[in-house]
């Protein structure tokens, strides 16, 4: 297929808005968005033909590549029953399997249900909302405050973003957030008083190690702290792994890092493969039972979204989890693991780059001039060395100045070395 690629980069700048995106620099003359036309396994092509790594896993989506033949049948074979039908007042078989599916990959009995929304917003939505009225149900309505962390990033959604610790990102909409108690560390969290502690409904946490925020690892043993510490208080503990579930970890959930079941599991970037929004919530016994009672007693949890338990998006999830059985993913992405690591450490030579950050298959790798101090903001360092790697042929996107490269696991080790090489070239633009 012959695409106009000047066609579509003027109908995209005169009708498009992009997220997190400024405008005015996107729609300029001199700007030159890649149109995205095919993708095959770690590889995106572009309108004019050129190839890419995924660096990024097309924004930490995508596990086992792009075009992946056992998704692309299950698609193919969904597609010609039904797309989609609704999941309010009926079932279908895709949903049904996934979310029998989902529990089985954490102890039995632990997260036996499983609520399905649109993407990870919508599944930490789910999660804040069945929280608080958990505890109206319970007859202890005065729960009802949240406990986030500094720099925590859990969506854009109003619910979501009131969570969220990025200032840049959520202090705009600070007066339309409901009340969230922010802490740092597990010590801050020791430290609250009773008159928070009591009024705590839950505490929210991205497990291991925080994405948004510039690829941070919580300190080891942290979050089975913080485990025993909502047990300890009676808090509900969410956990949002929406970034680092299926397999990002190496594990095939980051809680299992630390044996930890949450009461609450947020799912949903990786959840098709990359392929199709779709986000689950996977919720305890104890928190569905309390829901349950005669309609007039009204403890229904009145949520849901149009598009809840999609048929392709679940046939696409359930294609995603076979192929984990099949091609034993987890097992094959360890020595990659290890050659990430080995490959990242070359880069410490190079002048600029400061600290490099990985858990499993995400890395940051943070620069600062000379590795010392931070570049001014306004020089958007990180976002010119990301432009700069796509002419040696590789595509991620940074969080300021931290580089994130977080490619699908079916990389070859040819492609891993590339992207690193191209990294390495990037940052030597810098003066
Ligand atoms: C991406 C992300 C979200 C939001 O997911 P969307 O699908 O973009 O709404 C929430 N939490 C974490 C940890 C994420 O990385």
């Amino acid at each position: 297929m012959e695409w106009n690629t000047a066609e579509l980069v003027a109908l995209d700048k005169a009708h498009s808005w992009h997220p997190f995106t400024q405008m005015r620099d996107w729609c300029a003359p001199e700007h030159e968005p890649l149109m995205l036309v095919g993708g095959r396994g770690a590889l995106l092509r572009d309108s004019e033909g050129r190839e890419y790594i995924d660096g990024n896993s097309s924004i930490w989506t995508n596990l086992h590549g792009h075009n992946h033949p056992r998704i692309n049948a299950a698609l193919r074979e969904q597609i010609d029953r039904v797309a989609h039908t609704s999941f309010l007042g009926f079932s279908n078989p895709p949903a049904t399997l996934l979310a029998a599916e989902l529990t089985r990959l954490w102890p039995p009995g632990s997260l036996e249900r499983v609520f399905f929304s649109d993407d990870g917003s919508t599944a930490v939505e789910v999660a804040i909302k069945l929280a608080v009225q958990y505890w109206q149900l319970l007859g202890n309505p005065d729960r009802q405050l949240f406990i986030a962390f500094s720099a925590a990033y859990h969506g854009d959604t109003m619910g979501a973003s009131s969570l969220g610790g990025v200032a840049a990102f959520h202090e705009r909409f600070s007066g339309y957030h409901f009340p969230v108690h922010r802490v740092g560390s597990m010590a801050d969290l020791e430290a609250l008083g009773s008159d928070v502690v009591s009024r705590a409904a839950a505490v929210i946490i991205e497990p291991i190690i925080q994405g948004v925020a510039g690829v941070r690892l919580w300190p080891e043993g942290m979050l089975a702290g913080l485990r025993a510490w909502c047990d300890r208080h009676g808090v509900l503990l969410i956990a949002d792994e929406v970034m680092t579930g299926f397999g990002r970890t190496g594990e095939m959930f980051a809680c299992q890092k630390e044996n930890v079941i949450p009461d609450f599991v947020a799912l949903a970037k990786g959840l098709t493969g990359g392929y199709l929004p779709l986000a689950a919530t996977l919720i305890r016994p104890r928190i569905f039972d309390a829901f349950l009672g005669r309609y007039d007693e009204f403890k229904t949890f009145f949520y849901g979204h149009s598009y809840t338990g999609n048929q392709l998006s679940c046939a696409a999830a359930l294609a995603n989890l076979q192929i984990f059985r099949e091609e034993q993913t987890l097992a094959c992405l360890q020595p990659k693991i290890r050659l990430m690591t080995e490959l990242l450490d070359r880069l410490r030579g190079e002048r600029h780059v400061a600290e490099i950050r990985q858990c499993g298959f995400i890395a940051g790798i943070e620069l600062r001039r000379d590795g010392i101090s931070p570049f001014d903001w306004r020089e958007q360092t990180g976002a010119r060395v990301c432009l700069e790697a796509r002419r040696y042929g590789l595509i991620t996107r940074p969080i300021g100045d931290v580089i994130v490269l977080m490619p699908p696991y079916c990389i070859s080790e040819g492609q891993l070395e590339q992207a690193v090489e191209a990294l390495a070239s990037a940052t030597r633009i810098l003066a």
